[in-house]
């Protein structure tokens, strides 16, 4: 029987995150707006209007071109992809395919320990199109063209990809890289990250690539790995069958499980692409307008980069390291919650001890809460100085570590701060001597029988005396204080 290799390759769309649109100056974001609210003569299509390419958007096409490694063309050019359907009014779609402005440049992904360099083809720019509505009732479509005109990244790999997880973990990965450079919010179920796959198989040592399958429109990261195997399945079936597997677009059905055909390659559309007559080529070597110093300075540290140096400056497990540089916010919060504690001083080891217990307290406490309430570190109530003030309580024993939780999610809810919450509910530990020495002096009247065994030597006996303390304040004694009274006020019994 032969043996076959999966070969993957994937095309994916980002929207940008500009503030206006790639060739308008309409507002780009309109998740509240009403429909075509953010639309003007040149997003709309009209007949005499000029696109002028948004210098931002351009920038970012750069800027992620240089942390994937790419290189920069010496020219690129906006061309007209001709095709005609509701949602695109001008009848064309400006890209950069056939002369982008990013070439080649790698992403490297880790499977189950194994690094392995996901090649990139290309990176172009373009804009995105509009949306139709179709409601459920009404035999026609609405449009809306808010989208229409935004700028949209695309980024083709080359089929270095050789399993369906290789392709989640690829694209995981690309979209920290978005998130990352602040470029792109990159959220595939909200649209404004998607993916094209391309699938083929081919016997194992053959070089030459096999018949390819496309699945269009892949929207979430789960959908990646159950479209690909499935498809892999389909065509191992047919080859397995001696059928050819036949070039073509499908679709992924949900609610089948299943991919589905939508259209062969006899039934593609001839573009008839052309260079855009109304917007000049770009060299962004020639002149002043591209300042590629500029751009390198705007290379943040990226996800991998900054896993590791939590790894190596505050001595952190790698899984808590990869936990808190998930999400760049949540790595900001660790890092600023740390930088707020009052002794946080240059010597190392105590750094790392804090450092430890700020990211104890945010991945067990602070995530916990925020994946229950199903919401991100950016929508907390707590900011990271009244955790910072939270933990110092609990570090210096003005409160216990169990009421410093109970602290926490009421802050979490309310967003009231600790102190706030310490006065109202009289939670504050009690150190004040005194009053631990009447609760001790108490306990010790009523356990006589655990006090001659702690005086016969039986140590466990101290213990069970603590607890009972400790149960007398309600949990709001310092242990600390309790364990020297006790000791004292024992040996004078
Ligand atoms: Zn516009």
């Amino acid at each position: 029987m032969i043996k076959y290799e999966t070969v993957i390759g994937l095309e994916i769309h980002a929207q940008l995150k500009t503030e206006s649109k790639m060739f308008c100056s309409c507002d780009n974001y309109s998740v509240d707006a009403k429909p075509n609210e953010n639309t003007c003569p040149i997003c709309l299509g009209m007949p005499g209007t000029l696109p002028v390419p948004n210098k931002k958007a351009i920038e970012w096409v750069y800027l992620l071109g240089l942390a994937l490694n790419g290189k920069i063309a010496e020219k690129f050019n906006f061309e007209r992809k001709n095709y005609f359907y509701p949602d695109l009014p001008k009848a064309y779609q400006i890209t950069s395919s056939t002369k982008p402005p990013v070439i080649g440049g790698r992403v490297e992904i880790e499977t189950e320990g194994v690094i392995q360099n996901i090649r990139i083809n290309h990176i172009h720019l373009e804009e995105d199109a509009g949306k139709l509505i179709h409601p459920k009732l009404g035999e026609y479509s609405l449009v809306d063209l808010n989208r229409a005109g935004t700028p949209l990244l695309e980024i083709v790999t080359e089929p270095d990809m050789r399993a369906p997880r290789e392709a989640r973990i690829f694209m995981q990965d690309l979209r920290s890289i978005l998130r990352y450079l602040s470029i792109s919010d990159a959220n595939m179920e909200q649209g404004n990250l998607r993916c094209d796959a391309n699938i083929s198989l081919r016997p194992v040592g053959q070089k030459e690539l096999g018949t390819k399958v496309e699945i269009k429109n892949i929207n979430s990261f789960k959908m990646i790995e159950r479209a690909i195997e499935y498809e892999v399945e389909r065509q191992m079936e047919l080859l397995g069958e001696n059928k050819k597997v036949v070039q073509e677009t499908r679709g992924w059905d949900e609610s089948k499980g299943k991919t589905l055909g939508q259209r062969s390659k006899e039934e593609a559309n001839d573009y008839r692409y052309f260079p855009e007559p109304d917007i000049p080529p770009l060299e962004p070597y020639s002149g002043k307008e591209i300042d590629f110093d500029e751009i390198k300075a705007w290379l943040p540290e990226l996800q991998k980069e900054k896993s590791q140096r939590f790894i190596n400056e505050y001595n952190l497990s790698t899984q808590d390291a990869e936990i808190l540089t998930s999400d760049l916010e949540l790595s900001r919060y660790f890092e600023q919650t740390l930088e707020e504690l009052p002794d946080i001083t240059k010597n190392d080891e105590i750094k790392k001890q804090k450092a430890k217990k700020v990211s104890n307290w945010i991945i067990s406490e602070v995530l916990a809460k925020l994946n229950l309430a199903g919401i991100s570190i950016s929508d907390c109530k707590v900011n990271h100085k009244d955790l910072a003030e939270l933990l110092d309580k609990a570090d210096h024993g003005e409160i216990s570590g169990k009421i410093a939780k109970e602290i926490f999610a009421e802050m979490f809810e309310t967003g009231k701060n600790s102190e706030q919450i310490i006065k109202a509910k009289g939670l504050s530990q009690i150190s004040d001597t005194g009053a631990v020495k009447v609760m001790i002096t108490e306990v010790i009247k009523e356990n006589q029988g655990p006090v001659s065994d702690f005086k016969a030597g039986k140590e466990k006996a101290f213990g069970y005396l603590i607890g009972q303390v400790m149960a007398k304040s309600r949990g709001q004694a310092n242990p600390q204080v309790v364990n020297e009274i006790l000791k004292d006020l024992l040996d004078k019994e």
